[in-house]
């Protein structure tokens, strides 16, 4: 964008994005107690104990899944994971945090220097990661009126102390889209990992998008602006648009960016003015005296390592070389691991380019039509593999006609195979001659016209009669075998 400023020169801008993420990790309990981390549905306050709630002398243990998902994390972000890192204290005072501090880590974190390969607007991109360190989350205040009317604050501590990554990117994107597509790459990491639901909505995924504006000549540079509080991909988008559009708006009229942090107001598409940006001091960090410092291993990194699934961007790429499909149908069968594993089961290791763009079509459009119509979660499809390789082989054999696949498929039950499903409901292909003979006979006699047509030269009336003669056949019979008929039945006297 070039815009005259106040000083009327003509000055280019450019957007500087970075972000941070907070990602909940999948561990059964807490980062420093034995409390279960699965609290979604618990009443408040009932995953507690004396450490998650910060009681004088509780004494915290590191949670050993939550580091190895760190790691995890790490590696498939291509970090180095240095020997030596340690927990720090980040003290601050707010009712969520019984403590008084979080125990984090400051300045040796757990994993440093990676990098995320993602796509956006057609072409692959990188963006540097600086660190992954490993924290707890804090509790939860519920906000209500109560019965005299009167607005409490409610703290629900089963949050306290969940396990949680910080994921710091390096200001490499340079715009809402790109950021956007980032997150998406980032997130589909965290799921094909196993490390974090990555669920936005849930609070499992929290982004804080850093972003300013410098003009290209370089004479201009905007300050740092800190937004919070989204929860989709959508407003995390629309915020940085809005900021993107409000600090350029601020620098052309002549005035300074302030370095803050602003909250997205979703409702309103504005971002507003919290408070001016904390320094790191502020939170006066020390190290944690209760754990010791943490020596990573190479065994330990191995070990972890051996763990790593074949990353989504590379399996991406391989669908389209080694199963010729599009670019686009190999990224949404990529998209969620357990989608991208049902395929491979289902076609096997070296199928046919035919047989496997068939399979592929059919979980991009129907199956993954299904889970959407049913509202199901985006790994959980509505068909098992062994479901799903009974009705392509019951298709591809002609014991169901295309049409009957799809009018069996959503009333297939849990663990029913859809041959026997498409047998109960009478959907099976009808290939007996002598039985199709009745139903073309019905249509001769229903469609006069159409066969006089035919008998007088023109035979293309014949389309019509299969179309009819297969409708009389609940769609079961197949269209070669009904047009013999068809055939044999028109040209005898
Ligand atoms: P702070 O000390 O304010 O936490 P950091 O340097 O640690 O700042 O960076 C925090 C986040 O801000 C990182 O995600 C980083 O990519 C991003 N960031 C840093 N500088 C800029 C900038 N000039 N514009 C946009 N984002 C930035
Ligand atoms: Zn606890
Ligand atoms: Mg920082």
């Amino acid at each position: 964008m070039v815009v005259a400023t106040s000083r009327s020169t003509e000055v280019g801008f450019e957007t500087v994005i970075g972000l941070e993420v907070h990602a909940q990790l999948l561990t059964q309990s807490k980062m420093y107690c034995g409390c279960s981390a699965r609290y979604a549905d618990a009443p408040p306050n009932t995953h507690v104990c004396p450490v998650c709630l910060g009681l004088p002398g509780a004494l915290p243990v590191l949670n050993k899944a939550a580091l190895e998902f760190g790691i995890l994390t790490g590696l498939a972000l291509e970090c180095r994971i240095p020997a030596f890192n340690k927990l720090d204290r980040k003290n601050y005072v707010y009712p969520d945090l019984p403590k008084g501090y979080q125990i984090s880590q400051y300045d040796l974190p757990l994993c440093v220097d990676g990098v995320l390969e993602f796509r956006s607007g057609g072409d692959v991109r990188r963006a540097g990661i600086t660190r992954v360190h490993v924290e707890e989350d804090t509790g939860r205040l519920v906000h209500r009126v109560d019965e005299l009317g009167v607005e409490v604050s409610l703290v629900d501590l089963n949050r306290s102390g969940v396990p949680l990554m910080e994921i710091v990117g390096e200001p490499d994107l340079c715009s809402p889209e790109e950021a956007r597509d980032y997150l998406i790459a980032l997130r589909q990491t965290l799921r094909y990992i196993g490390s974090s639901t990555g669920n936005m909505e849930e609070g499992a995924f929290r982004c804080d998008a850093n972003v300013s504006t410098r003009s290209t000549d370089g004479s201009i540079l905007g300050a740092k602006v800190e937004i919070k509080n989204m929860n989709s991909f959508r407003a995390v988008e629309r915020a940085l648009r809005f900021e993107e559009r409000r600090q350029r708006d601020v620098l052309v009229a002549g005035g300074s960016v302030v370095q803050e942090t602003r909250g997205w107001i979703e409702d309103r598409g504005v971002t507003a003015a919290q408070r001016t940006k904390e320094q790191a001091h502020d939170y006066r960090y020390f190290p944690e005296p209760d754990l010791p410092p943490l020596e990573v291993t190479t065994k330990l990194v191995e070990a972890v390592g051996a763990r790593l699934p074949e990353l989504p961007g590379l399996r991406r790429e391989r669908f389209v070389l080694a199963y010729g499909l599009g670019a686009s149908e190999a990224s949404l069968l990529t998209a969620e691991r357990e989608v991208a594993d049902l395929f491979e089961e289902v076609v096997g290791p070296s199928p046919r380019p035919e047989e496997a763009r068939t399979a592929a079509n059919w979980i991009v459009n129907d199956l993954l039509g299904l889970q959407r119509q049913r509202g199901l979660p985006p790994d959980t499809l509505p068909l098992n593999s062994s479901q799903l390789r009974d009705l392509l082989n019951a298709v591809a054999a002609g014991e169901l006609t295309v049409r009957a696949a799809k009018e069996v498929l959503p009333q297939i039950e849990d663990d029913e195979l859809p041959r026997a499903a498409a047998a109960r409901l009478n959907l099976l292909s009808m290939d007996d001659d002598a039985a199709l003979r009745v139903a073309v006979a019905e249509t001769l006699g229903a469609f006069p016209a159409a066969v006089s047509d035919y008998r007088t030269g023109k035979t293309a009336a014949i389309g019509r009669l299969i179309g009819e003669t297969i409708k009389r056949t609940g769609g079961r019979a197949k269209p070669d075998q009904v047009r013999r008929l068809l055939e044999e039945a028109l040209t005898s006297p």
